[in-house]
């Protein structure tokens, strides 16, 4: 796929952004376009920033570490949206400006205690595993720790959270998934409540198949991928 074709797929993505938000009656510059680009090469990346994208999202450590180098993009922001073990915390706090998938107490606390030793703030969403299936990270609402874990987290004073993030389960109905993100939402507008420490601005959710619906049940960055470069 080259630089024009991507130039074209990320204008039709962001018609589709528009057209969902007009629908719910919001203002699509609400809306963050996350080029999630796992698996391209730094050249791809390069031409969705040439088609005006500023946010990359990767679900790696490692992918993030080879390509950032490579590319100069100003006002560029990098997005980790994968699972993040513990142990690589360290390096994904050194090549991303913001985590998506905050899913442990234990993590959090880690990456606290890195970003203070260099007097950063690292912004994160919390992930959330709405319908609380075995095979997904993130944070199960009704789990009894979940409240005791987010008041540590909220007051860890080198993270900021600034919302939730989570990754709806795949189907063909996309219908289907509407629960999982109005029930995103309603947890974000009760946790801000609950938790004043935190900024709470922010609902990651909707990807390529289901993006519409994400944007009409209040997502402030979707993350997309195929729609942008193609199948993987
Ligand atoms: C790959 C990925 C995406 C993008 O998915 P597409 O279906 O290709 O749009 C979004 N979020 C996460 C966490 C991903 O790993």
């Amino acid at each position: 796929m080259d630089r024009n074709e991507i130039a074209a797929r990320v204008a039709q993505v962001r018609e589709r952004i528009e057209a969902a938000a007009g629908r719910a009656g919001r203002d699509p510059d609400q809306v963050t376009l996350i080029a999630v680009t796992k698996t391209r090469t730094a050249a791809k990346v390069e031409a969705a920033y040439l088609a005006g994208v500023r946010h990359i999202g990767e679900n790696r450590v490692e992918e993030a570490e080879e390509k950032r180098p490579l590319l100069d993009l100003p006002g560029a922001t990098w997005h980790m949206v994968g699972h993040l073990q513990s142990r690589k915390a360290e390096r994904a706090a050194a090549c991303f400006d913001i985590l998506h998938s905050l899913d442990s107490l234990k993590l959090a606390q880690k990456l606290d205690r890195l970003l203070a030793e260099q007097n950063r703030v690292l912004p994160v969403l919390l992930e959330v595993n709405v319908s609380g299936e075995a095979s997904k990270y993130g944070f199960v609402p009704s789990d009894s720790r979940f409240e005791a874990d987010v008041a540590q987290i909220v007051v860890l004073p080198h993270l900021r959270v600034e919302g939730l993030m989570t990754v709806a389960f795949v189907t063909d109905a996309v219908e289907a998934v509407r629960p999982v993100f109005a029930q995103l939402r309603l947890l974000r507008d009760r946790l801000q409540r609950q938790f004043p420490e935190g900024v709470w601005a922010h609902l990651s959710m909707g990807m390529t198949d289901d993006l519409e619906v994400a944007v009409e049940e209040g997502a402030t960055m979707v993350r997309i991928g195929r729609a942008i470069f193609g199948p993987r």
